[in-house]
């Protein structure tokens, strides 16, 4: 139990680091691809990994208020969206 407790902070932490190095203000914009989609840093293709979630500073139409979407990589921590 330990051990594995060790491990889970110790991957956070490598996490947070890489996070902490990328731009605060490091969303990337990708072309929307044809086929599965992808972090565009890593290459993750785990739909299970990638999570998406509303770009409430993307605002697509003000009325109905409709919002981008934008994608969070669970392995490397990159965030980006598609245009
Ligand atoms: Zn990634």
């Amino acid at each position: 139990m330990d051990n594995l407790l060790s491990i889970i902070l110790k991957n956070k932490n490598g996490v947070g680091r890489s996070i902490m190095g990328e731009e605060s203000s490091g969303l990337l914009t990708i072309e929307r691809d044809e086929g599965r989609r992808k972090c565009p840093s890593c290459g993750e293709e785990n739909k299970n990994m990638i999570h998406e979630s509303t770009d409430k500073t993307n605002i697509i139409s003000d009325y109905p208020r409709v919002y981008g979407k934008k994608y969070r990589c669970g392995r490397c921590g990159q965030e980006w969206r598609e245009k």
